[in-house]
């Protein structure tokens, strides 16, 4: 039985990582849960799944939660650290990294840092610390299976290959909700049709990254580190349906895909029992059905998001972490409605025109880096609000 700890059980990943260990619980155990600030679900999934220990990092919302779960055998943890204590647990086989943003990059370190394999959903740590959490499962024989979808098929389509062979990873990406608008009309877009994404149901900061395109200039960065590929040797292509998740191209000639309907029960599947597959008995994928896949390239002036991401690799050091941090303060404001749609990309591409780029040597580098950009783009969305 294989022993599991989800960071960020109450988001999108976390509910469909649950969803599979219940119809596999003979494989799986939980021994420990983590989640923001929504008590009431983690309430509901500590009852059922019984964990040890689980934590959330807003401290009132675990007082709360502690008044109410007195009498169950469980520890409740709280804060940063509490998070972190439980990423680290003895007991754990395989560390579900599945928090939203920047805020995984400490407890995913620390899983790495006590020689957890991680099932890796959460992009940004290894956008903001890629080398860094490379170097350390390295040193810890740890590994990092990608559960983001074009991650995923990366990683099935390098499988029995030599990686010297390959000459290119190609992306691709949905285009979000917003491909078909022009500039003009995607200045002033609200926040429900941003949110309305074509192909998955995501959490919120990850659809309005997809309606930018900032994921996909994230993805860039994860796959540069997670597959220790240059960003040259990265592409980026439009495929609207989501049924190719993402291609490899080697030097023959060949491309290598993996497709599927679009469900991220698949990939976190693949994460969990790698290298086994799971009958998971989704529906089949009928191509005959679909009829068509179309393919477009991607357009970079609608899109700059895209851009900041092969920008971010170039300059290197701190800059992916700003690019990251900024992306996340302007996400937020945009949904909380403070700054208009194409504010996102202004609001990330001054941040990280007045950065000036360090190494990231240690875990303090990057965070510090993550806090001058949140104050830098935080003076930004201000002076934007309206
Ligand atoms: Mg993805």
């Amino acid at each position: 039985m294989k022993k599991i700890v989800i960071l960020g059980s109450t988001g999108s990943i976390g509910t469909n990582t649950l969803d599979i260990v219940t119809k596999f619980s003979a494989q799986f155990q939980v021994v420990g849960l983590t989640a923001g600030t929504n008590g009431d679900k983690l309430e509901e999934q500590l009852r059922q799944f019984k964990p040890a220990v689980v934590a959330l990092s807003d401290e009132l919302a675990a007082v709360k939660l502690r008044a109410r779960c007195g009498k169950f055998p469980v520890e409740i943890l709280s804060g940063v650290d509490g998070v972190a204590q439980v990423a680290q647990l003895p007991e754990a086989d395989l560390v579900i990294s599945a928090i939203v943003g920047g805020a995984g990059l400490v407890p995913t370190l620390a899983a790495i840092r006590a020689g957890k394999n991680v099932a890796l959903a959460n992009k940004e740590p290894m956008v903001m610390a890629g080398p860094l959490m490379q170097e350390e499962a390295r040193k810890r024989g740890v590994r990092i299976f990608p559960v983001d979808s074009e991650h995923s098929a990366i990683f099935q389509s390098l499988e029995g290959h030599r990686r010297e062979d390959v000459r290119r990873l190609i992306l691709t990406a949905s285009g979000g909700p917003l491909w078909d608008l022009s500039k003009e009309q995607m200045q002033d877009v609200k926040s429900e049709q941003a949110l309305k994404h074509p192909n998955w149901k995501m959490g919120a900061k990850i659809t309005i990254d997809s309606a930018t395109l900032m994921n996909k200039g994230l993805e860039v960065v994860e796959a540069r580190w997670l597959f220790d590929i240059p960003s040259r040797q990265i592409d980026v292509l439009i495929h609207r349906e989501s049924i190719v998740h993402s291609l490899v191209e080697y030097r023959d000639g060949s491309v290598i895909a993996q497709l599927g309907l679009p469900d991220m029960r698949t990939p976190i599947s693949y994460a969990l029992q790698y290298p086994e597959r799971m009958p998971l008995e989704l529906p089949s994928l009928d191509l005959a059905d679909i009829g068509k896949l179309t393919f477009q390239r991607p357009d970079h002036e609608r899109f700059p998001c895209l851009s900041f991401g092969y920008e971010a690799l170039r300059i290197g050091g701190t800059m992916p972490a700003t690019m990251n941090a900024a992306n996340e303060v302007a996400v937020a404001a945009y949904l909380q409605e403070g700054i208009r749609f194409s504010d996102i990309a202004e609001v990330i591409q001054t941040t990280m025109e007045t950065h000036t780029a360090r190494d990231v040597r240690t875990l303090e580098d990057a965070l510090e880096a993550d806090r001058w950009a949140r104050e830098k783009a935080g003076s930004l969305v201000h002076a934007l609000a309206r």
